[in-house]
């Protein structure tokens, strides 16, 4: 990784908007933080530990889309795809475990061309972080505390403070779209030894993290199947279905797709759908493998921390440790809560 030295994010912020849409994370009145653009000229600061409740996968993978149209003309009936077209744009400030669960997307997404037209359109920015985030465990599912290879195009690194104060900052350059976009910025070459206060950085941050213990034996639990069907039983009846989870899930990517009746025809819908609804599983039959609440939850959990499906994944777990799920989960059945019960089963 190349590495030149910055002042200051915002100047980087503001060359990039002069050529392309800007989106970071702001507070807003949810109190959650959301994913809005920045106006090139913008003297808004830049939160460098504000994080959304919602990821940015909506950038990608979007909520709701329309994904081809369907005419029925009697002589020639048609089918025309509809590929968004996006202007060049950049997500700025991105944390190591949303960049990870962008990868993961990636792959899971690599032939769909319209969560691709998207992505070809958007540069990573990505921001190390160094301290745990509420509920974040991304060090245990190698997903952060610091942005990992390969994932963003270009990094933000803190410098480490002194006294008290941020002496600046470093900026990597990970990839030959991010050297493009920098090119001209005039940047000096960052001087020998970044990479040990970026060590010593992630060393750290990675100390303040809770113990993992339970959570690493509720992977290995859930691996080894060694859940009795009761449990899984109990967590059910905790599960409300409201797909809290799935929404704010970084790496969930189930959907589901509609034909919506035009005049002349139909268009296909495709929208977020979420595994722990009743119907998600649901055969024309009507026959439903994951009917029982408890069969469901057990699914999603499978899903995010199985060996199998990771070795089919670059061996990433369908997690990146967010903590997203425990926050948000009325039912008290976030990641910590369930792999806890599952470690002490
Ligand atoms: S957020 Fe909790 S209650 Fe809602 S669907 Fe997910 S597991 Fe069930
Ligand atoms: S399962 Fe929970 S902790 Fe893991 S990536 Fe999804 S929201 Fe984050």
């Amino acid at each position: 990784m190349k590495v030149y030295k910055l002042e200051r994010p915002e100047f980087l912020r503001n060359w990039l908007s002069e050529e392309r849409e800007v989106f970071q994370p702001v507070m807003d009145a949810t109190g959650n933080g959301s994913w809005q653009p920045i106006a090139h000229g913008a003297v808004e600061e830049f939160d460098d530990e504000l994080r959304p409740l919602m990821s940015p996968k909506d950038f990608f993978f979007s909520e709701r889309e329309d994904l081809f149209r369907f005419e029925a003309g009697a002589e020639n009936p048609t089918f025309k795809p509809i590929i968004p077209r996006i202007e060049k744009r950049v997500l700025f400030g991105v944390k190591a475990c949303d960049l990870k669960a962008i990868a993961y997307q990636d792959k899971h997404f690599a032939t769909d061309p319209n969560y691709q037209a998207r992505r070809r359109q958007t540069l990573l920015v990505g921001i190390d972080c160094h301290a745990p985030c509420e509920g974040g465990f991304c060090p245990t599912v190698d997903a952060g505390p610091t942005v990992r290879d390969g994932t963003a195009d270009l990094v933000l690194i803190p410098m480490p403070s002194v006294a008290g104060e941020q002496a600046g900052w470093w900026l990597g350059c990970n990839s030959q779209a991010g050297e493009h976009a920098i090119w001209g910025m005039n940047l000096k070459l960052a001087e020998e030894g970044w990479d040990y206060w970026r060590k010593l950085t992630e060393k750290r941050a990675k100390a303040s993290f809770p113990n993992d213990t339970q959570l690493l034996n509720g992977i290995r639990r859930l691996n080894a199947r060694a859940i009795p069907d009761e449990l899984w039983d109990k967590l059910g009846i905790q599960c409300l279905s409201c797909s809290g989870c799935t929404m704010v899930c970084p790496s969930c990517s189930c959907y589901a797709v509609e034909d919506i009746k035009t005049p002349t025809g139909y268009v296909r819908e495709r929208f977020w759908d979420s595994c722990l609804m009743e119907g998600f599983q649901k055969e024309a039959s009507g026959a439903n493998p994951t009917q029982a609440s408890g069969k469901r939850v057990q699914r999603f959990w499978f899903h995010k921390f199985s060996d199998d499906i990771a070795s089919r994944m670059d061996d990433s777990y369908g997690c990146v440790g967010c903590g997203r799920c425990e926050v948000t989960c009325p039912g008290s059945i976030g990641v910590h809560s369930v792999m806890e019960a599952i470690a002490n089963a």
